[in-house]
C-alpha cells in the first residue's frame, strides 16, 4: 500500500469530504474504514419493507451554512423536510422544543400569544446570567417543572450524567419558542438527500483517484503503509495515541444500542421520533423511519434507542473533566506533522452534520490554501 499521496481513516462525513477535495485537486486517496460499509454514522439502506433506514440513528440535515449546502447539492438532490419531535409527558405528546402548545397541554393554560407566553416563561424561568451547567441553562429558559419533566431524566438516560453534570451547550441545543412553531431546528437549509445519505456519499467518494477499503483496521496494517504526504484520522483520538504510555486516561464516549422490533400494523406512532423524558421506560426515544420522507409500506418496524457506555462510540461527553484530558491528546496530535484529526471523534467535539462537513471543508482550505501561499513567497 505505497501508491497513493493521502491517507484517509475513515469513511464517515470528515473522511469522505476529505478524499473528495483531495480527489479533485489530482492527489491519490486511499481510505481505510473498519466498517463493512461507508457512510459512517450517516449509513442508511433499504430495510425488509423497502423502508429506507438509518442503522445508526435518525440523520437530519439543518444548516445556516450557505458553502456546506451548496457543498452537499453537488452529490445528491435534496428534498425538504422540516424534522419535529415529539415527547411523551404525563400520558401526553406534546412538542419539543418547548412553545405555547407544550405549556397548554401540559399545565392547562391557554396561551395564545408571544406575548403571554414571555410572560409564562418570565414567571417560571429560574433566572441565570451565564448558566455553568447544563441544568441553569433548562431552568433559565424554561424553569423547574419542565426541567424536571422533559429534560432531567432524558439527559440521564441518554449521558448518564445529570444535566448539572455537563457543559450547558449540551442542552442549549434545544431552544425554547414564544409561538407555535414546533420545528425541532431553526436553520436556514432543512433537508433530506433523495435516495439516502449512502447513495450521496457513493458520489462524493465516486472518483478514480480514490480507493476504499472496508473491513480494514488502521492499526492493523499501518506497518504496511508508508510514501504518503499527509494522513486525516478520524476515529477516536484516545485509540490513535493507545500505544503512548503518558496518555493512559480514556476518554468518555456514549453509545446507542438500536432495538428493532417489527409491527404487524401500518404505523406504531404518529411522528418519526418520539421521545420519552420520563423515569417510566429506559429508552430514550422511538423512531419510526417510514415517516421520514412519507414512505408507504403495509406494516412497519420502530426503533428504540437506549444510550450505553460501551460499544462504538457516537457521542463525546462533553464537561470538564474530559476536556481537560482530550487537551492532553491534542498536546500530543498538535506535535505531529502531517497527521491531521478531523471529525466529531478525533476533536472529541459534539458536532452536528453541517459541521462535520465544514470542519473538513476548512481544514482542506486551510491546508492547500497555506501550500499554495508558502510556493508564492
Ligand atoms: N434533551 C432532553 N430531552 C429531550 C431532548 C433532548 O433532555 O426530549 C437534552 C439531552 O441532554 C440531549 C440534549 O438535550 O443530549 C441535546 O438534544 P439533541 O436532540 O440535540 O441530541 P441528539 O439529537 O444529538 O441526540
Amino acid at each position: 500500500m505505497t501508491n497513493f499521496d493521502i491517507l484517509v481513516i475513515g469513511a464517515g462525513i470528515s473522511g469522505a469530504v476529505l478524499a473528495e477535495r483531495y480527489a479533485s485537486i489530482g492527489k491519490q486517496v486511499l481510505i481505510i474504514e473498519k466498517r463493512d460499509h461507508i457512510a459512517g454514522n450517516c449509513f442508511d439502506y433499504f430495510d425488509e419493507n423497502g423502508i429506507l433506514t438509518s442503522k445508526y440513528g435518525a440523520h437530519l440535515f439543518h444548516t445556516n451554512d450557505k458553502g456546506v449546502w451548496d457543498y452537499v447539492n453537488q452529490f445528491s438532490d435534496w428534498y425538504t423536510w422540516e424534522h419535529k419531535v415529539i415527547a411523551k409527558v404525563d400520558d401526553h405528546l406534546v412538542p419539543i422544543p418547548v412553545n405555547i402548545t407544550t405549556v397548554n397541554t401540559l399545565f392547562n393554560e391557554e396561551i395564545s400569544s408571544e406575548e403571554e407566553m414571555q410572560k409564562w416563561l418570565s414567571e417560571n424561568r429560574v433566572k441565570y446570567d451565564s448558566p455553568k451547567n447544563g441544568e441553569e441553562a433548562v431552568l433559565n429558559r424554561v424553569g423547574k417543572v419542565l426541567y424536571e419533566k422533559m429534560f432531567k431524566h432524558y439527559t440521564k438516560k441518554q449521558w448518564d450524567k445529570y444535566p448539572s453534570e455537563l457543559h450547558a451547550s449540551v442542552l442549549e441545543r434545544i431552544p425554547v419558542r414564544d409561538n407555535y412553531d414546533d420545528r425541532y431546528f431553526s436553520d436556514i437549509y432543512q433537508a433530506l438527500p433523495k435516495g439516502g445519505y449512502t447513495k450521496m456519499f457513493q458520489k462524493i467518494l465516486d472518483h478514480p483517484n480514490i480507493t476504499v477499503l472496508l473491513n480494514t483496521d488502521y492499526f492493523e496494517v499501518k506497518d504496511q503503509i508508508s510514501g504518503y504526504e499527509k494522513l486525516f484520522y478520524t476515529g477516536p483520538i484516545d485509540r490513535f495515541f493507545a500505544f503512548n504510555k503518558n496518555l493512559t486516561e480514556k476518554l468518555e464516549y456514549r453509545s446507542i444500542n438500536f432495538v428493532r422490533e417489527d409491527i404487524d400494523k401500518e404505523y406504531f406512532q404518529e411522528n418519526s421520533v418520539v421521545n420519552y423524558p420520563g423515569e417510566e421506560v429506559d429508552y430514550t426515544r422511538i423512531v419510526e423511519y417510514k415517516h421520514f420522507g412519507n414512505q408507504k409500506s403495509p406494516t412497519t418496524s420502530i426503533v428504540k434507542e437506549f444510550t450505553v457506555d460501551h460499544g462504538e462510540p457516537y457521542y463525546p461527553v462533553p464537561n470538564e473533566k474530559n476536556q481537560a484530558i482530550y487537551a492532553q491528546y491534542k498536546k500530543e496530535a498538535d506535535k505531529l506533522v502531517d497527521v491531521h484529526f478531523v471529525g466529531r471523534l478525533a476533536n472529541y467535539k459534539y458536532f452536528n452534520m453541517d459541521q462535520a462537513f465544514r470542519n473538513a471543508l476548512d481544514l482542506f482550505e486551510s491546508l492547500e490554501l497555506k501550500i499554495l501561499k508558502d510556493n508564492h513567497c
